[in-house]
């Protein structure tokens, strides 16, 4: 029986924060903090977050007699390596459980990658398809006041998760920068590039995540050239994923969004997806594919399934039946804990979330620099880098998992929180 099945549900005092996917994290941590026989108040310190707000505010609607009551949340998991950073979500599923969680993979993702941040997340529990431009701009300048005094470049740095973008990024900063009375473009990170962005942001967390693909491939003899990818979730990092593995001659056959799934065995031509996209604004309709369900989509055989939607799409139900040989994980926390015990046993190379969808903060650490240094690299300089870090901390992992005898995804939890231990022990107990 694994580890963690033993003694975890037990270990895990109940708490504010109490959720199923806070619970997948900390299992996640126990489970390796476990293996790294991890120094016991450091493990109690770290099973929670260091520091978490609730608001409820109100958003007035296009129409100006209807005032909407809006729940809002920022976590910072841990401040001991320097200012947090994470990305702010609108979904109706938002909860404190859910960014705390998010919170806490952001402190491993950064100390695996060696980025000087400690991990945050934030959240509004809305559902933004559902808002006009000028109520999603009101929410933003109303969440950024809420949460001022949590925020800042040398404190707390928001970026884009699901369903938020560049825009909304540059409605805080505007917000923030008109509080102090000075532009403060540092505050936020995939802004705009006129207003300060980085070159290669956008795309950066697809980006990352191919170059990571091709190192598993190379690791477990699959050329690329004959393979076949699915791909759930067709937004921003689903889309930016599979256009770059379309241009190394990956077939797409599979691809999804909220909407359906669709499939065709001989591939699917990314530009006529987009321009049914463009069109019809979801994937449901596009003529040239079968219609499927989103649980059919992560079952059909292929060589690369990449989850890039949403948490817990990978469970004790399917996971026995993925016909695929790697997964490559874009969005965060797809796979449960018994679900991992499965693929382990199917011999299924994981590409974790905390390691594989680490392209994004790794950019957004580069703006953050470009924007302290008042100094703009080229996108040159920006893929550059990023391979590098991306590559070095892929070596990284498989190296401990293969000296280790782990997983991938204990490997990559083992490299960030021995990090953050190591930090921890040196900063001390205050006072
Ligand atoms: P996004 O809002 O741009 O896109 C999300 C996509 O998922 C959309 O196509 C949406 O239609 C689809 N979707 C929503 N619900 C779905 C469902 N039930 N089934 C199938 N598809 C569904 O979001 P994003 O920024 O691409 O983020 C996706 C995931 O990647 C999230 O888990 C996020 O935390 C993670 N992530 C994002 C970044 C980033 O830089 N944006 C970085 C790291 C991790």
């Amino acid at each position: 029986m694994d580890i963690i099945d033993q003694h975890s549900e037990t270990e895990i005092p109940q708490a504010e924060w109490d959720s199923p996917m806070f619970n997948l994290a900390q299992r996640q941590f126990l489970r390796a903090s476990r293996l790294m026989e991890l120094d016991d108040n450091i493990r109690k310190r770290l099973l929670f977050p260091q520091r978490a707000q609730i608001a409820s505010f109100p958003c007035r609607k296009d129409k100006y007699s209807e005032v909407q009551t809006v729940f809002g949340y920022r976590v910072q998991h841990v401040l001991t390596m320097g200012p947090t950073k994470g990305g702010i979500r609108y979904h109706e599923d938002v909860s404190l459980g859910e960014v705390s969680a998010l919170a806490m993979w952001m402190t491993w993702k950064c100390a695996l990658m060696h980025l000087p941040f400690g991990g945050a997340k934030g959240g509004v529990r809305i559902n933004p398809q559902q808002m006009s431009r000028s109520e999603l701009q009101r929410l933003t300048r109303r969440y950024t006041m809420e949460f001022f005094n949590m925020i800042g470049p040398d404190k707390d740095i928001p970026a884009p998760d699901m369903g938020t973008n560049a825009q909304i990024m540059a409605w805080i900063m505007d917000t923030y920068s008109q509080q102090v009375g000075h532009s403060v473009p540092e505050v936020v990170t995939g802004k705009p590039v006129v207003l300060g962005g980085s070159h290669g942001r956008e795309e950066a967390t697809g980006r990352g995540l191919v170059y990571l693909i091709q190192d598993s491939a190379f690791h477990i003899g699959l050329d690329l050239k004959n393979a076949t990818a699915v791909i759930q979730g067709y937004g921003n990092v689903g889309r930016n994923a599979a256009m770059f593995l379309e241009q190394l001659g990956v077939k797409i056959i599979g691809i999804s969004d909220v909407s359906c799934g669709i499939h065709n065995s001989k591939g699917l031509p990314l530009s006529a997806v987009d321009d049914h996209l463009n069109e019809h604004g979801m994937l449901k309709g596009y003529a040239e594919a079968d219609e499927i369900s989103n649980n059919e989509l992560l079952e059909l055989k292929c060589d690369i399934l990449a989850p890039c939607a949403l948490q817990n799409q990978i469970t004790e139900q399917n996971a026995p039946y993925l016909q695929c040989k790697m997964l490559a994980e874009g969005a965060n926390g797809p796979t449960t804990l018994e679900a991992d015990r499965i693929l382990r046993e199917r011999d299924i190379f994981v590409l974790p979330d905390i390691l594989g969808n680490a392209g994004g903060v790794t950019v957004s650490y580069f703006e953050w620099v470009q924007n302290t240094q008042e100094f703009a690299w080229t996108i040159d300089e920006v893929n550059k880098r990023l391979h590098e870090i991306m590559v070095a901390a892929f070596q990284r992992t498989l190296l401990r998992s293969q000296r280790d005898n782990v997983d991938m995804r204990t490997a990559a939890l083992l490299e960030g929180i021995s990090r953050v231990a190591e930090a921890k022990l040196l900063r001390g107990v205050f006072p």
